[in-house]
């Protein structure tokens, strides 16, 4: 499969040219450049099947003349220690949860498959700096998954304020491959100095730098196996229509959906879940998209005023804008609305839920008991966030103490970073030079 720029039919380039520039140059986004049919390798594939086993049997056929079965199960062992779990909670609604990585949201599952693949890209003959906007536990994330991979090493640049949860022993100076470096500035800033370095080409060049953010097309593809496994889980008991529901910030799992649907995945839609940041309500209503300042709510990771896969959601739209309306229905859920359904779940079905997934399950409700989805139709309710990341509102809602696994308590712990700049390209790139 070829990858094309949203902006652009052509020139295409190969998988592993996109995932090494990460943006083409008319300053779009990465695509699938063909639409591939998965059906094959899906439809009859065991209910038992472990995910980096369907992992290992997608990615080649995907990926045909570059990741060959051998590459790819390597990949997919390599990468994954941890697997999604469906849990079917009744007839109407079923929980994928994404929670189960070193950091416990589902970015891990990217960013574990971005490594590994990587490092098989590569094998033996080129080296490669992942550059990163990192913010939260994402820094956690891809230190996990980069440490040790041969010929990769991991630059992430932090917003100001307390950098947590990273092992120094994984830093250059310590004989590693991680490279942590405060920007004096905010997250957008760190975004901004990482898009300007992949764009100055001869410098990305000669360092072999791209950035495993979520544009980066080698996290969104691995993205589309866990929908692929949920239906895989579930195509025995399903009586009705299937949909998903998905909290959405950057829209990065939504557009993952659509492409599941694109291969092959029988859907009937996708509730797009936002919170009080419904910038997106409109659009999918077929009104121009106006970003909005983000407000905060109680699900901070859908805090987003303008999404970064805009252009790749626009993209679909253009093709086939009616087919897209009867696909994605958006639903904005408020503060409180999300708190309720935090306790309904754990009352229903004595199940913690994060405030992003309880996003979601709401928007799942209200579907439902609107009519809008018939009596036997079931929706798979992503959960994208581990409940004990948001213990103090988990407990309140449930009355619960909620445990909190020993993997995310070291979260917690602080590290200093190796450098720390002011926001301008020049400082950057010589912190870089000087690594070497
Ligand atoms: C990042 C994140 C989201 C939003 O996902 P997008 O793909 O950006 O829409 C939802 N939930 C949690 C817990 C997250 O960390």
């Amino acid at each position: 499969m070829q990858f094309r720029s949203t902006r652009s039919n052509d020139p295409q380039v190969s998988f592993k040219d996109a995932v090494l520039r990460c943006l083409p140059d008319d300053g779009g986004l990465y695509v699938p450049s063909m639409v591939m049919d998965l059906r094959q390798f899906f439809l009859y594939m065991d209910t038992d099947t472990r995910y980096p086993e369907l992992t290992a049997a997608l990615a080649p056929a995907l990926l045909q003349g570059e990741l060959n079965p051998f590459s790819a199960s390597r990949v997919a062992e390599s990468a994954f220690n941890f697997e999604p779990e469906l849990i079917q909670l009744d007839e109407n609604f079923s929980l994928l949860k994404l929670d189960n990585g070193p950091t416990g949201v589902f970015k891990d599952f990217g960013i574990a498959f971005i490594a590994a693949v990587l490092e098989e890209l590569l094998k033996n003959n080129s080296q490669a700096m992942i550059l990163s906007a990192v913010r939260g536990d994402t820094g956690v994330s891809l230190s996990h998954a980069f440490h040790k991979r041969k010929g990769i090493c991991s630059v992430m640049l932090y917003p100001s304020g307390p950098i947590r949860g990273l092992d120094p022993r994984t830093f250059v100076p310590a004989g590693g491959n991680v490279i942590p470096i405060q920007i004096r500035g905010t997250f957008d800033e760190c975004q901004r100095l990482v898009n300007e370095t992949i764009l100055d080409r001869p410098f990305a060049e000669r360092y072999g730098i791209t950035s495993a953010s979520t544009i980066n097309p080698g996290r969104l593809l691995p993205q589309v196996f866990y929908f692929l496994y949920a239906f895989v889980k579930l195509k025995k008991s399903l009586r009705g229509e299937l949909f998903f529901s998905v909290p959405s910030g950057n829209f990065g799992n939504l557009i993952a959906g659509l492409y599941a649907w694109k291969f092959g995945m029988p859907v009937n839609g996708f509730i797009a879940a936002m919170n009080s940041n419904n910038a997106f309500g409109d659009f999918f209503h077929g009104k121009e998209f106006v970003s909005h300042r983000p407000v905060s709510t109680n699900s901070p990771a859908l805090d987003v005023g303008s999404p970064s896969n805009y252009e790749r959601l626009a993209a679909f739209y253009d093709e086939a804008p009616a087919v897209m309306r009867n696909m994605v229905y958006p639903e904005s859920i408020d503060d409180a609305a999300t708190e309720a359904a935090i306790t309904r779940v754990w009352k229903q079905y004595n199940i913690l839920i994060d405030p992003h997934t309880a996003v979601a399950f709401a928007a799942a409700e209200k579907r439902f008991s609107s009519g809008s989805i018939g009596e036997n139709g079931h929706t798979v309710i992503l959960a994208t966030g581990h409940p004990a990341k948001e213990a103090n509102l988990v407990s309140k809602c449930t009355g619960q103490p909620v445990k909190i696994p020993g993997k995310l308590a070291m979260l917690q712990k602080k590290a200093d970073p190796i450098a720390v700049i002011d926001p301008q390209i020049d400082a950057l790139q010589s912190a870089i030079v000087s690594c070497f």
